[in-house]
């Protein structure tokens, strides 16, 4: 059988999946609306860390450019007003790493085009989905714009929600030292809002990305309704002012006078998203099937940086199956869908009980947080498990199994606490 594969957007989905087809010598043709040389003149698209599971992923396709660049863990803050929590857990499997979509996504657009792949740029909208499935023998689509999203039927029983659970300000900046170690600092004020720092390469060089998961209505709202450019003193006041009060963790290790956007008022985004979960694959007019990948099958609140990694694993998923089928047919899409649920399900249940319980913060939760803090095995794996966050699910899906998983696995190890101490090389 020929297998000529048109993938529909050149992001972490698209461009895994036709980097991982070029690999393994399949055709593909990208479709997509930006070239290279457009990124850098556009607004922040996010704040992206690939866990060590995708990087071992960007490894296999020759595409690891930023090795030195991975940070080794999470300091958590967590912000209960009679018994603040700070602890520190690592990533045994192997760093994390963020890099500005801005330059990751156009260098790895540049790796599929050396080595041969194909783009055509344009803007691609349902009309042209029935004249791309007869040139290609499988369509795959990787970007839910252009109302292609909308063709795919939502998932109810996976996508709880019809309304964003946050409303985010994100950004990169400067002016802020590095914690000891090089680490994501997770932060949680309960009844307002949580808040990751990730250390992030960008334009000029390392900087800070912040990305604050406002609860609507909170008294931190107002920082995603706040605009950068109608007056740039007033905005790095009140972000400096909701910093101090909610997540001193990181305002303490502010320099004031050099607080600002690192780069340009492009580094910055607010807005907010609405998790959602599609059908993986549809039927088009003329009888063939187009497939969806990355976010357009499911998105995720960022809050615990799933989404990128989600669409890598299942884009590898997705190459796989290519490789190793000899049609196209129901079968092929039954075993894609199977194969990759339970890793992106399990993301998106895990977060989505995480936005309503870091919210809530309920008993159990609490208590969980509270023996977590106290032993550095039980920190350790909770912040490994972002690499799997299918397990997260396995614990997260009931209090009788967080409560299990605790018994299971604290050593009574003692360090959480006191992360101080580790030093830089960790
Ligand atoms: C603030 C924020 C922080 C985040 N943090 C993390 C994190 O820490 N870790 C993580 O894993 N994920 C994170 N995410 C999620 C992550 O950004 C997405 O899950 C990921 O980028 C999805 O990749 P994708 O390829 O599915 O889609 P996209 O990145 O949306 O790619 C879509 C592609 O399609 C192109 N396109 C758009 N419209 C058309 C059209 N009509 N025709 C042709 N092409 C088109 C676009 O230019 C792009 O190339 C974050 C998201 C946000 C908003």
């Amino acid at each position: 059988m020929t297998k000529r594969i048109a993938i529909v957007g050149a992001g972490t989905a698209g461009l895994h999946l036709g980097l991982y087809l070029q690999q393994n010598g399949v055709q593909s043709t990208i479709f997509t609306d930006k070239r290279p040389e457009d990124y850098p003149n556009v607004r922040l698209l996010n704040t992206v860390a690939h866990h060590a599971v995708t990087i071992d992923r960007e490894k296999a396709l020759g595409v690891d450019h930023w090795p030195d660049a991975g940070y080794f863990g999470h300091y958590y803050y967590v912000g209960i007003p009679s018994m603040p929590l700070e602890f520190y857990g690592g990533l045994p499997t192997g760093p994390s790493r963020a890099v500005d979509y801005r330059i990751y996504l156009p260098t790895l657009m540049q790796d599929y085009l050396e080595r041969g792949g194909e783009f055509e740029y344009r803007d691609v909208g349902v009309s042209d989905l029935d004249d791309l499935s007869v040139d290609y023998d499988l369509v795959v689509v990787g970007t839910g714009k252009g109302g292609l999203g909308q063709l795919f039927a939502r998932d109810e029983q996976s996508s709880p929600y019809r309304e964003p659970q946050r409303q985010l300000c994100v950004g990169l900046f400067k002016g802020i030292a590095p914690a000891e170690i090089r680490a994501v600092t997770f932060c949680i004020s309960p009844g307002a809002g949580e808040m990751i720092e990730i250390p992030t390469v960008t334009f000029g060089g390392d900087a800070t990305a912040l990305v604050f998961e406002n609860h609507p209505g909170s008294d931190l709202e107002i920082l995603t309704h706040t605009r950068y450019e109608e007056n740039p003193q007033a905005f790095r006041d009140l972000m400096l002012d909701k910093l101090r009060k909610h997540y001193p963790i990181t305002a303490r290790r502010i320099n004031e006078d050099e607080f600002d956007v690192a780069n340009s008022e492009l580094d910055l985004l607010q807005g907010a998203v609405v998790p959602t979960v599609r059908h993986g694959h549809i039927k088009l007019n003329n009888g063939k099937t187009a497939i969806l990948l990355g976010d357009a099958h499911a998105t995720v609140d960022p809050v615990l940086g799933q989404g990128g990694n989600m669409a890598s694993y299942a884009a590898h998923v997705l190459g796989q199956e290519i490789l190793a089928t000899e049609s196209f047919d129901n079968r092929f899409f039954e075993q894609v869908d199977a194969r990759r649920a339970g890793r992106v399900l399990g993301a998106t249940r895990w977060t989505n009980y995480m936005l309503k319980n870091l919210r809530e913060m309920p008993n159990e939760f609490v208590e969980f947080l509270g023996a977590v803090a106290l032993d550095r095995t039980l920190a350790d794996k909770f912040t490994d498990n972002f690499n799997r966050p299918e397990t997260q699910w396995d614990i997260f899906s009931s209090p009788a199994t967080m409560k299990s998983w605790v018994e299971e696995n604290a050593t009574g190890s003692e360090g959480a606490s006191s992360p101080f101490e580790e030093t830089a090389a960790v």
